[in-house]
């Protein structure tokens, strides 16, 4: 039974009884959980897994070798189950800390056939319906962000992460015009990236991968609402210039993963044109306001990019993985070109067959694209749009709810779907209110009841801890919302007194 495949006109009844297990175990440990999050210690639950997971494996082949680890023909229920109630689930409207957003029923089943076919897009002959398929996509994405479909180019990702490595190093390639990629950097050159003090972190990282070091990005000064000023940007780009430094790429956030502001995207365009620098605009969090109508605008000049990333996996609905890179100019791609004789070799594509090998950093590669064209074709961009506008809606809603209510303070009005704010303790004292916030967050995970983010805002010193809701979950109700926040205010008052936050109240 277990070793029945999920391929082949047969693979569905194979599938069949096994996913009712899934579905049930689902269930199970969703309603056992009843909250956003399982109460207990990070100790506690990984006590849990050790006797679940590897515990019971080790019971059932006591004195026998590990290799031989006896056989349990119900794991899978027993795990879903387990896996359900261990889980953060973003679909409960208390899990609002990160930008995990709790994915549509239709593209998790679409992502089923997916697994249950498993067609690689690094050859044709793997996945010949979804190579074209992955293609077509691109090309509505590419109209959707403004470019000219016919002339762009772009690849489906692990996510920001991937997408701004890949943006980066084509402008490394391109700026550079050199064979970076067999000879390494060209001598006494200084490569240079600038990016906002509230970039991903993968920019940094992305530095260091392609040999420019993490000190070649050049944090340029960001407003209160963390927004790039454009005049510190002219003037950072002049500054590298003077020094020595060959700025090859700016980066604008379209969407700051904290308060999601959209950098001054005409401006770094204007400015990336002066220089001779690559223009990569990080939308892993903002792309999804493309598909509304309301927020659209906020992306304007999005089209001038070199490069773009999206991520389908926040505002998209989407299970990860779900990333999307997207270059302007299919042209810009040359320096990833890649033959490999058993995959793509150059007969076979005279002959007519398409390859995506030379459009990715990796080999095998799952049809992530396969679940974003059933949603888009399901929902279209309107229904897309309309969860976009609910989530933008409760975030505007959060943020009355903390205006008016004393012991918080909103940092800033939110721009998408994010809410920055704090509890203000009676001390008005900058570090015992870090203090407050960073513990009041763990209590309200302790129990159970609510996950949080919490992030700092750029700068020295105390006085930076902020909490955060990102918003994603379109079925919240604003009533529900209000009802976190509260829950927030009084394990705020919990934690001042010094009281540990019942589990389970
Ligand atoms: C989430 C995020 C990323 C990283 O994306 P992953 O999909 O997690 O790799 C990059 N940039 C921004 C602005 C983000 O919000």
């Amino acid at each position: 039974m277990s070793t029945r495949l999920s391929g082949g006109a047969d693979g569905p009844d194979a599938l069949r009884p096994l996913l009712e297990q899934v579905l049930a175990g689902l269930r199970a440990g969703a309603e056992r959980r009843a909250g956003p999050i399982p109460a207990g210690r990070p100790e506690e639950l990984a006590e849990q897994v050790a006797e679940q997971v590897a515990g019971h494996l080790a019971a059932q082949s006591a004195g026998q070798a590990p290799a031989a680890f006896a056989a349990e023909p119900d794991a899978l229920a027993r795990l879903t189950e387990f896996l359900a109630h261990g889980s953060a689930d973003p679909a409960d409207p208390a899990c609002a800390a990160h930008l995990h957003c709790p994915p549509l029923a239709v593209a998790v089943a679409a992502d089923l056939a997916v697994s249950a076919l498993n067609p690689s897009l690094d050859s044709w002959d793997q996945a010949p319906v979804a190579t074209s398929l992955e293609t077509a996509l691109l090309a509505e994405l590419a109209a959707l962000v403004g470019f000219d479909p016919a002339e762009a180019a772009g690849v489906l990702t692990s996510g920001g992460t991937e997408s701004n490595l890949m943006g980066l190093m084509l402008a490394r390639d391109q700026v550079l015009a050199a064979e970076v990629e067999l000879d390494g950097l060209p001598a006494g050159v200084r490569p240079r990236i600038l990016a906002s003090q509230a970039a991903h972190f993968s920019v940094q990282r992305a530095a260091a991968l392609l040999g420019l070091g993490e000190r070649a990005v050049r944090a340029v000064p960001v407003d209160r609402e963390l927004r790039m000023d454009p005049a510190a940007l002219a003037e950072a780009l002049a500054d590298t210039v003077r020094e020595g430094g060959t700025p090859i790429a700016v980066v604008a956030t379209a969407g700051t993963t904290d308060t999601g502001a959209v950098d001054p995207l005409h401006t770094a365009a204007d400015l990336a044109a002066e220089y001779g620098a690559w223009l990569h605009v990080d939308a892993a969090y903002g792309g999804g306001a493309l598909l509304s109508d309301r927020l659209a605008p906020l992306l304007d000049g999005i089209a001038r990019a070199d490069s773009v990333s999206l991520d389908w996996h926040k505002l998209g609905w989407q299970p990860a993985a779900a990333g999307v890179f997207l270059v302007r100019r299919a042209r810009t791609y040359a320096s990833l070109a890649r033959r490999a004789v058993y995959l793509n070799p150059a007969d076979d594509e005279r002959a007519g067959y398409p390859s995506l090998l030379g459009l990715s950093l990796r080999t095998t590669r799952r049809a992530d694209a396969f679940k974003i064209a059933v949603t888009l074709r399901t929902l279209g961009r309107a229904g897309l749009g309309r969860l976009v506008d609910s989530c933008h809606d409760l975030a505007l809603g959060a943020a009355d709810t903390v205006r008016r209510e004393p012991a918080l303070e909103l940092h800033c009005a939110p721009v998408l779907t994010t809410v920055v704010f704090r509890y203000l303790p009676a001390s008005g004292d900058p570090a015992a209110a870090d203090r407050c916030n960073a513990e009041l967050r763990r209590a309200l995970l302790r129990a159970g009841r609510a996950v949080v983010g919490r992030t700092e805002l750029p700068g020295e010193g105390p006085g930076r801890v902020r909490l955060k809701l990102t918003l994603l979950n379109p079925h919240t109700t604003g009533e529900q919302v209000a009802a976190l926040l509260a829950e927030v205010v009084r394990a705020g008052r919990a934690v001042e007194r010094g009281e540990e936050w019942a589990e389970g109240e």
